[in-house]
């Protein structure tokens, strides 16, 4: 019953898969607060459709500027509205995907309410964990799951293990000594998460590391990617089958440009790290989503690390972040060409790749064996 289950889930997976391909952008519209002051500068710049979810309209220097993404979530929708569209993007890693949802947008524009969250409110991550855990648990067959956590820091072109006891120590990527071409990073620490209350210590733990390495977490955080990694490993205990899939949910540094109004020093040096590396990760999304040949992962710590999260038949969400008053509308604007230039290749009715994996589908339906992506144990 439950191989009946996951060869269904799969064939829903391609479904999607042929009609909107692996990559999806959302852009989330944050609500005006307090803190954007008054007068005609805190003044509303974006509106919505009413019957078109995916569109969103920017008032800038007087004229309207209309954008399409995927989805488009306004200042109301609720941190439980954005997580319904990402939950089953979510549990597909228990089937063995590797996904990642990055949250994109200048500082100030909601990235870290919407993966971290408030703890009234939580966001992605934690949502995401506990559906996962609580997923795995409550399947009763013949698989064994374990969950493990990372949480990593990229600050400078630097990776810091915020799990670890040295988190000052900078790690590097390697290539995996088995010979399978996979990555990894040695020396990063993986917490397995046994119970609920684990959940709660991985995250509090991840803050306290962060936040005793810098004076100023907010503009520390606003120039650093972070990262939370989870694995879900599974195994069939009657056939010896294994799976592994991994979550990334990164939260991006500010994508505000920096280095025009003279910044010097490492002020000067961190725009450029960041601006390297949001423009790499553009250049991989937009090189994977044309499906051309050449794919340039190592341009950036980023996306060399989350390379076998990004190719394959991984998926990926680009979550744009939006301020919605008037004085940001600059950077709105920048924001938004990102998340269009992203997602503009136009993938055609049914893609080549999509229809080859629709068809291995098919064929697993006729076989006795289970259709999720195995591994040999
Ligand atoms: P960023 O991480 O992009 O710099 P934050 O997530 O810190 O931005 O958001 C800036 C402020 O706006 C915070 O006070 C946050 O609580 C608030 N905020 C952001 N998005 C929302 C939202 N969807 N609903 C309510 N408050 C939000
Ligand atoms: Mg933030």
């Amino acid at each position: 019953k439950y191989r009946r289950e996951l060869q269904l889930r799969k064939k829903c997976h391609n479904e999607l898969v042929r009609l909107k391909g692996n990559i999806r952008v959302f852009g989330r519209v944050r609500p005006i607060t307090k803190e954007d002051g008054e007068g005609p500068e805190a003044a509303n710049a974006v509106t919505f459709d009413s019957d078109d979810d995916a569109v969103l309209h920017l008032i800038h220097k007087g004229k309207l500027v209309s954008f399409e993404l995927d989805k488009v979530f306004p200042p109301q929708a609720t941190q439980q509205d954005v997580f319904q569209e990402v939950q089953a993007l979510i549990t597909s890693c228990i089937d063995g995907y590797n996904v990642c949802i990055f949250a994109y947008g200048q500082t100030g524009a909601g990235k870290t309410y919407t993966m971290e969250g408030t703890p009234e409110n939580p966001g992605i991550n934690q949502r995401a964990l506990q559906l996962l855990f609580s997923e795995v648990q409550g399947k009763a067959s013949d698989w064994d799951y374990t969950i493990t956590v990372s949480v990593a820091e990229i600050y400078n072109e630097a990776i810091r293990d915020l799990l670890g006891k040295e988190p000052q120590e900078k790690l590097e990527i390697k290539l995996c000594p088995d010979g399978s071409g996979q990555l990894y990073v040695p020396g990063l620490s993986e917490f397995q998460v046994q119970s609920a209350e684990d959940i709660n210590k991985v995250f509090e733990f991840g803050h306290i590391n962060r936040a005793t390495e810098c004076t100023n977490l907010n503009e520390h955080s606003s120039r650093s990617h972070a990262l939370l990694i989870i694995t879900v490993r599974g195994v069939d205990h009657s056939t010896g089958i294994r799976t592994t899939g991994k979550l990334n949910l990164v939260d991006l540094a500010g994508s505000e440009r920096v280095g025009r109004s003279g910044a010097e020093g490492s002020r000067l040096r961190e725009a450029q790290y960041i601006n390297k590396s949001l423009s790499a990760l553009g250049d991989v999304i937009y090189a994977l989503r044309s499906r051309q040949g050449h794919v340039p992962f190592r341009n950036s710590k980023l996306t060399y690390l989350l390379q076998d999260s990004l190719s394959g038949d991984s998926k990926t969400l680009m979550m744009v972040q939006v301020s919605p008053v008037e004085k940001n509308t600059s950077e709105t604007l920048c924001s938004l060409k990102f998340a269009e230039r992203v997602r503009s290749v136009e993938l055609g009715p049914v893609s080549r790749r999509a229809e080859l994996v629709s068809w291995s589908s098919q064929e697993h339906l006729e076989t006795p064996q289970p259709s999720i992506r195995a591994q040999s144990s």
